[in-house]
């Protein structure tokens, strides 16, 4: 079989990181240029043609619209190419749950597209990027990887991007899926599908935004004030995820605070802080008189993005939006 043609798409994270010297911990993320990650993979005998492009290199807590919208180009001149097989982008683990999503919730589900990113700098004794960057290279190729949508590679198993999430700080089995846990597990020699794709022949959910509106976050905690509502809405935020406690509660004078935001426009998610499990409508919290939509499995990080999605996309009603979460 002819050798793949992916196109790798760098971003930076602590997969490019460097100065952890051996034994240290600090290190500098995006210091190594895809063009060295690349040569390195190639010198192991893998079997794809690699091509190579520094898109950022950047820690990924400070990615935003502009890197975004910038990779998003890349992507699509990737996909008008018919000799591009597949495509690869090395990225920061802290927000890779973010852009998968983004990615995956626009562009079409048959595109074999796989982030990858590391837990430990590439100077650090026993580190994952290497290893983890030859594991996409295998998947990227893989003959069955188009039809599962966008894709993270991280610990040698693959997730798809609408269960991903980081689940530890500093492990390199950090990423975790939810509800569905990996959907494969591959090493450099191997691959192993744990069934057909599911959405072979979908298109891209969403286009591609002019600009992602201003959404925020906000915690909800014991003895929190309804002031942090207020506070967010005089900085701009154009729709709010609640990162509730257990199923995506607050206390009363919050969610009061909230359904007040409904009424003036401005679209309510509620999240949980817990780290898994679904967040429903209409248990302790009446959403259906409050206006709100309920996340179900999307943590607060995902729920945003489809938030600024939505609301980019004139989707604004509770009911419609709900649609959009239930789907996943
Ligand atoms: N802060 C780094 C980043 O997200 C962490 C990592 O890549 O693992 O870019």
């Amino acid at each position: 079989m002819a050798a793949k043609h992916i196109t790798v798409l760098a971003t930076g994270g602590t997969i490019a990181g460097r100065g952890a010297r051996g034994l240290g911990r600090a290190y500098v993320p995006g210091q190594i240029g895809i063009a060295e990650m690349a040569a390195e993979v190639r010198a192991l005998g893998i079997d794809a043609e690699l091509s190579s492009v520094d898109i950022a290199a950047i820690g990924s807590q400070d990615i935003g619209w502009t890197e975004w919208d910038r990779l998003y180009g890349y992507i699509k001149a990737a996909l008008n190419d018919p000799g591009v097989d597949g495509i690869i982008v090395t990225h920061g683990t802290d927000s890779a749950e973010e852009t998968a999503l983004l990615l995956d919730l626009t562009l079409p589900a048959d595109t074999p597209l796989v982030l990858v990113g590391a837990m430990r700098p590439a100077d650090a004794v026993g580190s994952d990027g290497m290893r983890n960057f030859a594991n996409a290279v295998r998947t990227a190729s893989d003959p069955a990887a188009g039809g599962r949508g966008v894709m993270v590679v991280m610990g040698d198993q693959v997730f798809a991007a609408s269960d991903v999430r980081k689940a530890a700080t500093s492990h390199i089995d950090a990423f975790r899926g939810f509800p569905r846990g990996p959907i494969a597990n591959v090493t450099p020699a191997s691959l192993d599908w744990f069934g057909p794709p599911p959405r072979t022949g979908e298109g891209a959910r969403f286009d591609w935004p002019q600009t992602l509106p201003q959404v925020d976050v906000l915690m909800a905690y014991a003895g929190m004030s309804p002031c942090t509502v207020d506070a967010l809405l005089q900085c701009g935020a154009t729709g709010l995820v609640l990162a509730g406690m257990g199923a995506g509660n607050a206390p009363g004078p919050v969610l009061d605070a909230l359904a007040d935001a409904v009424r003036g426009g401005v679209p309510v998610v509620r999240a949980s802080r817990v780290d898994q499990g679904y967040v429903d409508r209409n248990l302790e919290v009446d959403d259906d008189a409050r206006g709100f939509v309920a996340a179900r499995s999307y943590g607060p990080a995902k729920a945003r993005i489809l938030l600024q999605l939505l609301i980019a996309s004139g989707i604004t009603d509770p009911l419609a939006m709900q649609v959009h979460f239930d789907r996943r």
